[in-house]
């Protein structure tokens, strides 16, 4: 077995059967892609659309594709035939080209908004009350071809596990305060390969796994 399967292999046991995990493929090869699909995974996430429609076009067509990272509106109609969860939307602007290239696909596409929880100024991410203005907003509510479907955020990069956990729990209240208004919301998207499982004690049902799985990335 090579150690990309292997590596799916134990994550896919030791996550709750309700957790969804994303394989996050990005700086790496189509033949490692190919390689965790062989293991069974068929999710996954890359943080780039150009790289992503390339792998797209390569790799077996039944891959969900979730585009997991910061999204341009220009950029937006490459992925908007394929792509099937964009993990963060982060302004209605953004919704909006994705609501208009989706229609021109006719299809529907899935959204998450980002929330920023991490204490860095390097995230981005909306806070709960500009998310809430989105789910309420009539311009919001007259898309057809775009689905607000959950929440996601990326902790605070740090060894300080408390305030990981801490950060983790205000998105999960906040995902539950939300839900009660708003039953589509069905995700919430949290957890790297350094903290899901603090995430996944939080409440998490879809983590975002990448070294991991393939091992460290080479930016160079
Ligand atoms: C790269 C990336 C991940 C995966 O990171 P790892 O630490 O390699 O697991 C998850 N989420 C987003 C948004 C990313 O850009």
């Amino acid at each position: 077995m090579t150690s990309i399967a292997k590596n799916i292999k134990q994550l896919k046991e030791s996550l709750p059967q309700e957790v969804q995990l994303v394989a996050i493929s990005k700086t790496k090869p189509v033949t490692d892609i190919q390689k965790a699909y062989d293991a069974g995974q068929h999710i996954f996430g890359e943080n780039k659309i150009q790289e992503m429609t390339e792998k797209w076009e390569k790799l077996p067509k039944d891959i969900e594709w979730h585009m997991v990272g910061h999204v341009q509106s220009n950029k937006v109609k490459y992925m908007a035939a394929y792509v099937s969860l964009v993990h963060a939307v982060h302004k209605l602007k953004l919704l909006k080209e994705i609501n208009k290239r989706a229609k021109n696909e006719e299809r529907t596409i899935k959204c998450l908004l980002q929330i920023k929880i991490a204490k860095e100024d390097s995230k981005y991410g909306m806070t709960t009350e500009q998310a809430l203005e989105i789910l309420k907003s009539e311009t919001y509510q007259k898309m057809k071809n775009v689905q607000i479907v959950g929440l996601m955020g990326m902790a605070t990069f740090t060894e300080n596990e408390e305030q990981v956990n801490e950060e983790f729990a205000f998105l999960k209240t906040t995902f539950d305060k939300f839900s009660e208004t708003y039953p589509e919301l069905e995700i919430l998207s949290m957890g790297m390969s350094g903290d899901y499982q603090i995430a996944v004690k939080n409440g998490s049902n879809m983590v975002r796994i990448g070294s991991a799985i393939f091992g460290e990335r080479n930016y160079n």
